[in-house]
């Protein structure tokens, strides 16, 4: 037993180098990288381009206070703004804090318009963080147990089901805003109809509320554009963004635009290490080696090749309910519980995941060869194959 407290169970397996798409452990076994540090690293492990960023910002200045002007944080705040459409951003070092800012910022803009207790509707198997804001937010009763009192300020309706919202807008006057995952990941990689956010858009206009996305997971490219709301043409008055935006190294973002993007004045919030040198430094490579060339591109086009071929081999399996996937987001949801096949795939090589119990998720690099998704592909092929539910 380690002094490390025991949040996260047992670990058997030690990672001690990466490559692309590939790790290794301490045994110098090597392992194809389904999930990426869950949805993280994106431009694969030892990217030369992000190694390169943090070495040259590490020599310069790894570090200086909020209380200074910091370049990279600038130039990463336009990059990223242009890039989704907004106005103004807030860094932060998490997911969980950009969605902390995002409520903060919510809640500001209810109390300004002098709107009583603003309350966010927020979806039914959602996931926003771990800290007590993000916690109540997140739509999963397991996870927030014993952690009571929750907050206060969110009323929640099921995911995908806009009538729903309209019952709790007509219920509830206070609500200032909605915030949702463009995808639901934690929650299964639950994929909403196509006129889902379009709907959200037009009832979050005739409320006057704030459309806030939470494209955590879903931003910086793994969709198969910059940020999933890209596929429609949609514009939320708030996103917000972190695992990919580092690719490993520790970053989160806030991003506002209109009326939302000036909620915040001095002393309204803060941090210290976020929007730090070196994460903007590392982000800003990060962002320019998404943009600048067709890897996104590759991401929509690798992830419809492989959501295509697990519907050719496992379409028909009865062990298998549902094949879902957007970009390089893929669920494949069987009839029972699967977690075992995560220590079954590690014994043929392969790091996956298993979430809301009974859903593989895979979220793979966006640098995968073909030879390495055919991997991929036939191994988690074969795992179902070989499955034998032991509930
Ligand atoms: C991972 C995740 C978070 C939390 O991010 P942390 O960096 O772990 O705090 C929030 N929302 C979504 C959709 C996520 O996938």
């Amino acid at each position: 037993m380690s002094t490390l407290m025991n949040t996260y169970g047992a670990r058997t397996l030690t990672l001690t180098k990466g490559l692309g798409s590939r790790v290794w452990d301490d045994a110098g076994h090597s392992y194809l990288d389904g999930i990426s540090g869950i949805a993280v690293c994106g431009l694969g492990h030892s990217h030369a381009a992000v190694t390169r960023a943090i070495n040259e910002q590490a020599d310069t200045l790894l570090h200086v206070s909020n209380l200074y002007n910091i370049p990279a944080q600038i130039a990463l705040g336009d990059k990223l703004c242009h890039t989704a459409q907004m106005d103004k951003a807030f860094f932060s070092n998490s997911g969980a804090e950009a969605n902390e800012a995002a409520i903060k910022l919510a809640r500001k803009y209810g109390n300004d318009k002098g709107i009583e207790n603003p309350a966010i509707v927020v979806m039914k198997s959602a996931f926003h963080g771990r800290t007590m804001a993000t916690l109540t937010a997140t739509g999963n009763a397991k996870i927030q147990q014993g952690f009571e009192p929750l907050l206060p300020g969110f009323v929640r309706a099921p995911f995908n089901d806009i009538a729903a919202i309209e019952v709790l807008a007509a219920e509830h006057k206070n609500i200032v805003a909605v915030l949702v995952e463009p995808v639901q990941g934690e929650g299964g990689v639950r994929i909403p109809d196509a006129d889902y956010l379009p709907k959200l858009r037009e009832l979050c206009d005739r409320h006057q509320w704030l459309m806030m996305l939470d494209e955590i997971q879903t931003g910086n490219g793994r969709t198969g554009k910059y940020f999933a709301y890209q596929h429609t043409n949609t514009l939320p008055d708030v996103v917000t963004t972190a695992k990919g935006l580092g690719n490993g190294v520790p970053i989160g973002a806030c991003l506002a635009r209109g009326a939302a993007a000036e909620v915040f004045g001095p002393g309204n919030h803060g941090s210290t290490f976020g929007g730090n040198p070196l994460a903007c430094h590392a982000a800003e490579a990060v962002v320019d080696t998404l943009i600048g060339g067709d890897l996104i591109d590759r991401v929509a086009a690798r992830g419809a090749q492989m959501l295509q071929a697990f519907k050719d081999k496992l379409g028909d399996n009865p062990k298998v309910a549902d094949i879902r996937g957007h970009g390089l987001m893929l669920g494949i949801e069987l009839e029972a519980p699967c977690l075992e096949l995560v220590a079954k795939a590690r014994e043929i090589g392969l790091l996956i995941n298993v979430t809301a119990g009974n859903t593989i998720r895979l979220l793979p690099t966006f640098i995968m060869t073909d030879e390495e998704t055919d991997e991929l592909v036939n191994g988690v092929v074969q795992l179902v194959e070989q499955f034998e539910p032991t509930e």
